[in-house]
């Protein structure tokens, strides 16, 4: 009777990204790395230490753009607003889906600055390309 062979040990598990989108992230706060899926939100909790993060540096220029955009939009919508208030004054006020609107603009400009702000103060996390 032949002694069985000894099986072999099962394979090693290498230190590679299973799927393509996926990717390494060194977390800005305590330098734990974990997955991260490049088609999901910039936004990456992380596991350890459960902080929040930007993964890339893709997010300043987002948050460059989210201020720029915030500013123009703020301006025009209170600029609009203003206007309606001129307006109303003088033409007694038929229109105040401009003026509503010019608000929301305004509203929506001061958010997306609010968002650009917090992209920017946000730490980066670092992407390690496989
Ligand atoms: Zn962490």
């Amino acid at each position: 009777m032949a002694a069985l062979p000894i099986r072999n040990a099962p394979p090693v598990i290498k230190y590679q990204p299973i799927r393509s989108d996926m990717c390494w992230v060194e977390c800005a706060h305590c330098h734990y790395k974990f997955w991260y899926s490049k088609t999901c939100n910039d936004v990456v909790q992380c596991p350890h230490c459960r902080k929040i993060s930007f993964a890339g540096s893709s997010a300043r220029k987002r948050g460059i753009l989210l201020i720029i955009i915030g500013i123009i939009a703020f301006v025009v919508g209170i600029t609009a607003t203003v206007r309606y208030y001129i307006l109303a004054e003088t033409n007694g006020g038929d229109d105040e889906y401009y003026g509503g609107g010019g608000f929301l603009l305004g509203l929506s400009g001061l958010l997306s600055l609010c968002r650009g702000i917090y992209y920017r103060t946000m730490k980066i996390s670092l992407i390690e390309n496989p």
